[in-house]
């Protein structure tokens, strides 16, 4: 998964039933001659703000420098665990080298190579068994989440959407970490809104409350994501990235473009223009225009979830998939095969998922099934929501 953020990687990891995220920092790049401290503050607070723990990797074969410590000093004044790896001991008669590196003060040292793979299992292995366990979703309220570049106008809609006359609002603890969520009473309905504590109060000092893993442990856990774009800066490569996230996670989607008193007729029609270039992957999800300021849009946006949360769980009855498939022309669809469709089941809602019995399966392609998400959308709606297809061979008949 390409980073969110430019400088930063984040790669999903599964290590013996633990699921992660591994962030890669990219490394602290020094100038020659240059103070370090002040330069890799920024980058090292974010990533270490953001982790659980931290794999702080040395190269044990150029031995301690000077860079190392003052790095190790930043990490100790945060709270969080710190693995310390020797890297580039290639062969086993070279573990002692690691040695040197106890004088950094960690007790976790591991001895590995990175090359050849020495020692990393041990590493990955200390480092997942210490991770707390994820926990599983709690409650059957659809969960939301409000996600978006930062500075998009999270805090601001989320207050004035708890804010608005008749939406109760308790706290709730979340499922993972530190999360606080928010349970919303709206017109006789319930839902969680996720990790908002750190949104509704504010942020504290200039440190990002809703930073990337933040992000995507909200959006893993969501139902439906509400995406902030800021109008004024149009679409971007991480607002991509964000919503990529999302669909592969199966969420409903809205997008909200925020700002929406800040931008003339001009910027409109850009804002329009990007939408329709960048994101047409997702051309069924809702658009709303609003202003976290003025307050314009906010009540749509409730009106928007309830629509997707009926969309999202909605199930098509046997008959009416029956005769969705009597009335699908294959043909219409350019192939070199004879494509046959026998029937269609629906296997899953939250996100709606069917499986499509084929002929040849040699047929499958992602345009054929671009080809049969737009014919169901056509026949059944799907408005905010990810429709999922499987396949499976038809047997002879
Ligand atoms: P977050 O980082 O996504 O939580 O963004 P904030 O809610 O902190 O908003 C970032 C900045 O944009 C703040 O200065 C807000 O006052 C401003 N802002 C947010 N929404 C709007 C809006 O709809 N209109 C205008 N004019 N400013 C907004």
């Amino acid at each position: 998964m390409p980073g969110i953020t430019r400088d930063r990687k984040y790669v999903e990891v599964e290590w013996f039933g633990k699921d992660f995220i591994l962030i890669d920092t990219g490394g602290f790049e020094f100038e020659k001659g240059e103070s370090m401290s002040s330069m890799i503050a920024d980058q090292a607070r974010i990533s270490v703000e953001e982790a659980e723990a931290v794999i702080f990797i040395v190269d044990a074969r150029e031995g301690l420098h000077p860079y190392d410590e003052e790095i190790a000093d930043l990490l100790r004044k945060s709270s969080k665990k710190i693995y310390l790896a020797a890297n580039k001991l290639d062969t086993e008669d070279k573990k002692d080298e690691a040695a040197a590196f106890y004088k950094l003060g960690f007790d976790n040292l591991f001895p590995i190579s990175a090359s050849h793979g020495l020692g990393v299992n041990e590493l990955f292995d200390e480092v997942s068994a210490q991770l707390p366990e994820a926990k599983e979703k709690t409650d059957d309220r659809t969960s939301i989440a409000l996600v978006g570049r930062p500075n998009s106008g999270k805090s601001s809609l989320l207050n004035k959407l708890l804010g608005q006359d008749r939406v109760i609002v308790s706290e709730t603890p979340g499922t993972t970490r530190d999360a606080i969520d928010s349970v919303v009473t709206y017109e006789g309905r319930e839902w969680r809104f996720i990790d908002t504590a750190g949104l509704r109060r504010k942020k504290v000092e200039d440190i990002e409350y809703y930073g990337t893993v933040r992000t995507l442990e909200a959006l893993d856990r969501a139902d439906i994501a509400l995406v902030m774009i800021d109008a004024v800066e149009s679409v971007t490569e991480q607002d991509k990235r964000i919503i990529d996230y999302a669909v592969s996670r199966g969420c409903g989607i809205a997008l909200l473009l925020n700002k929406w008193d800040l931008v003339d007729e001009e910027q409109i029609l850009k804002l329009e223009k990007d939408v329709d270039r960048k994101l047409h992957f997702i051309d069924y999800v809702p658009i709303i225009d609003v202003s976290a300021k003025t307050g314009k849009g906010i009540k749509k946006v409730f009106k928007q979830i309830k629509e997707i949360e009926v969309e999202f769980s909605k199930t098509i009855k046997t008959s009416e998939l029956n005769k969705f498939i009597r009335n699908l022309d294959i043909n219409r669809f350019p192939s070199k095969h004879n494509i046959r469709i026998g029937y269609v089941n629906q296997l899953a809602t939250k996100p709606p998922k069917f499986l499509f019995f084929i002929k040849p399966v040699e047929a499958v392609n992602t345009r054929l099934t671009s080809f049969l998400e737009g014919h169901l959308r056509q026949a059944f709606g799907f408005n905010g929501t990810p429709v999922k297809i499987l396949y499976k061979e038809k047997k002879k008949t």
